[in-house]
């Protein structure tokens, strides 16, 4: 067995190393005996091909990086429309979960034309020195098991309108300042703005990804052989520990 992935824009979009999430996926293939293999696109490669892949992942970005893909990424959009209702797997970071939305205006109040796949549309803070930023934790149960899920978040953009997201917020700030809720989630498309190491942080949903996956390609049930994930449970024990008896939410 084998998975192929696409890696959009790496050069670009790769904000606090947001391409590490599929050196876990990778890890945890390989530890299986599975394959991945990974090919990237970006801007003057030609033209996108996504119907060979299985997972399609877009890291995060500045405004100025999002601007430019912005206008690459939407001369796609029927082909990635057609890419996700063909059930590949997209794991969206950040800026790339924004623009999968309706339009996002920047921090200079320039609009940045989204793809429109999804009804949710983000507005920057007029108040450039006020962030979303800090760890954050989540719950949710899109795997079948209610989970926590541990991350960090860096984002200026509040998104409004997401009808189905991916996670209640235990800590942090999530789609907006304070907002009761993260990210979007339907099937096969999960859009967070957890930066960086969201995969090492969390197995669950690394393995959650990797099983859709395999069974959307395959056409039959898999069960993972389980990894030993000592380590990674202890780091989210401690982050768990830390901040959820705290009493405010930041
Ligand atoms: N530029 C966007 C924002 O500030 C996204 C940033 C990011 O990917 N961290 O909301």
């Amino acid at each position: 067995m084998e998975l192929n992935v696409l890696c959009l824009y790496p050069n670009i979009m790769d904000l606090y190393g947001d391409n590490g999430n599929l050196e876990i996926l990778k890890y945890r293939l390989n530890k299986r005996g599975i394959n991945m293999n990974i090919d990237t696109y970006t801007i003057g490669d030609g033209s996108l091909n996504l119907s060979d892949y299985d997972l399609i992942f877009m890291g995060g970005g500045s405004d100025k990086e999002q601007k430019l893909v912005a206008k690459d990424l939407i001369k796609y959009k029927d082909k990635i429309k057609h890419s996700i209702n063909s059930g590949a797997f997209y794991l969206l970071i950040c800026g790339a979960y924004q623009l999968f939305g309706k339009y996002y205006i920047d921090s200079e109040n320039n609009k940045i034309e989204g793809l429109g796949i999804f009804d949710y549309y983000t507005k920057s803070s007029t108040n450039k020195q006020k962030r979303c930023i800090g760890n954050i934790i989540l719950e949710t149960d899109i795997t079948g098991k209610n989970i926590k899920i541990v991350g960090f978040e860096n984002h200026g953009g509040q998104t409004e309108n997401v009808d189905s997201p991916f996670a209640k917020v235990l800590y942090g700030n999530g789609n907006k300042f304070l907002s009761e809720y993260e990210g979007y989630y339907n099937k096969n498309v999960l859009g967070t703005y957890l930066h960086g190491p969201l995969l090492s942080k969390n197995p669950e949903l690394a393995d959650y990804i990797i099983k859709y996956c395999l069974e959307n390609k395959y056409n039959k049930k898999i069960n993972l052989t389980k990894l030993d994930d000592k380590f990674e449970e202890i780091a989210k024990n401690e982050i768990l520990n830390k901040y959820l008896n705290k009493e405010s939410k930041v």
